[in-house]
């Protein structure tokens, strides 16, 4: 097999041109790609929990934990060590190869990160991948999660560099690169997506996977969320993205970024079966397990090992590495929408 290159320069116009390629042109040169390097029957598990939840003090539009939403998010503190290892422990027994705890803060602060370094060492000792979603994280706090045993760091660019502002006021674009670079300087893997269905134009979308394409080193896990429009949030009232336009955009990460796992993320419970098969065709090969994605709805465990049965994957066992043939990676991350932060990923 020739040696796959990883491209980091890629032009707007040639990621907007993958996606008005014909749908079933551009699903297949995606397939193509998937079955390069994966397994095109195997699907990476994960299972998230909000860690500390609501209360946050930032404006994401789309998120329901933002504490100037009135969305029904109750404030919690950080979680006991010991009810997250429940958690976790349920997590695995349903099949959970990685566990993805997220907190609903701007980031952390100095004496929030021995509590949840303690977490990740304990979750890490049931033998599961770990992944955090935190925030924006200060000097020092990669290093610390990494020496905890920390797998994954996730933390989304949310969406285009040019929509940003639409979306968030209260961070800027750069913070989220720098993060990004704090955990790949201290030997993480990360996982970064973004979310699409915000009322973004297809070019925007097609910038959001651009900017994830030509980062530094391409994201072990690259979440794709759809956008689950809560009452209270800005966003609220968006009117659905068309649900070919979303498998669209997980074909085009998939052929940008072949190496990557994608993931199927937020939005899961608005898409009937049929497109999330389609989905799985264009190149996603990770999904989120369980009832809950921090504050919103994901298709029930039941309903997911029976849409696994009826489409012949199975579960991906815990590994290491991304991007060899057949290899199993994962990630983890946050709020309910992906979104890269510490409660909605
Ligand atoms: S997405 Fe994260 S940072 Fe943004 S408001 Fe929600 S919890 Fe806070």
């Amino acid at each position: 097999m020739a040696e796959t290159v990883l491209r980091h320069d890629w032009s707007r116009a040639e990621v907007s041109a993958l996606f008005a390629l014909p749908f079933n042109e551009l699903l297949h040169r995606a397939h193509t790609v998937h079955r390069e390097h994966h397994d095109p029957n195997a699907v990476q598990v994960s299972t998230l929990l909000s860690i500390k939840t609501g209360g946050c003090p930032e404006d994401c539009a789309y998120c329901p934990q933002a504490a100037r939403y009135d969305t029904g998010v109750a404030a919690q503190k950080l979680m006991d060590v010991d009810d997250v290892l429940e958690r976790a422990r349920a997590a695995r027994a349903a099949g959970a190869s990685r566990f993805c705890m997220g907190a609903a803060w701007r980031g952390p602060k100095d004496r929030d990160i021995p509590k949840v370094a303690a977490i990740v060492r304990a979750v890490k000792d049931l033998g599961l991948e770990t992944c955090a979603t935190l925030g924006l994280l200060g000097d020092g706090h990669a290093q610390q999660l990494k020496d905890a045993g920390l797998d994954y760091y996730n933390h989304n660019i949310d969406t285009a560099p040019e929509f940003y502002g639409e979306i968030i006021h209260t961070r800027e674009y750069q913070d989220r690169l720098v993060t990004l670079e704090q955990v790949r300087d201290a030997g993480l893997k990360t996982c970064c997506g973004g979310i699409v269905g915000m009322g973004e134009t297809r070019e925007q979308r097609a910038g959001l996977l651009q900017a994830l394409a030509n980062l530094p080193e391409h994201p072990q896990s690259v979440p794709i969320n759809q956008l689950v429009p809560v009452p209270g949030t800005p966003l609220g009232d968006a009117e659905p993205l068309d649900p070919f336009e979303f498998v669209r955009a997980i074909a085009v990460a998939r052929i940008l970024m072949p190496l990557s796992i994608v993931r199927l993320s937020a939005g899961r419970q608005q898409m009937d079966d049929a497109v999330q098969a389609l989905c799985f065709f264009a190149g996603a090969g990770s999904i989120f397990y369980g009832e809950k994605l921090l504050t919103t709805g994901n298709p029930d465990v039941e309903a997911d090992r029976a849409l696994f049965r009826r489409l012949d994957l199975h579960p991906m066992d815990v590994v290491e590495s991304a991007g060899t043939v057949h290899a199993d990676i994962g990630e983890g991350e946050s709020c309910g929408q992906g979104c890269g932060c510490s409660a909605a990923a």
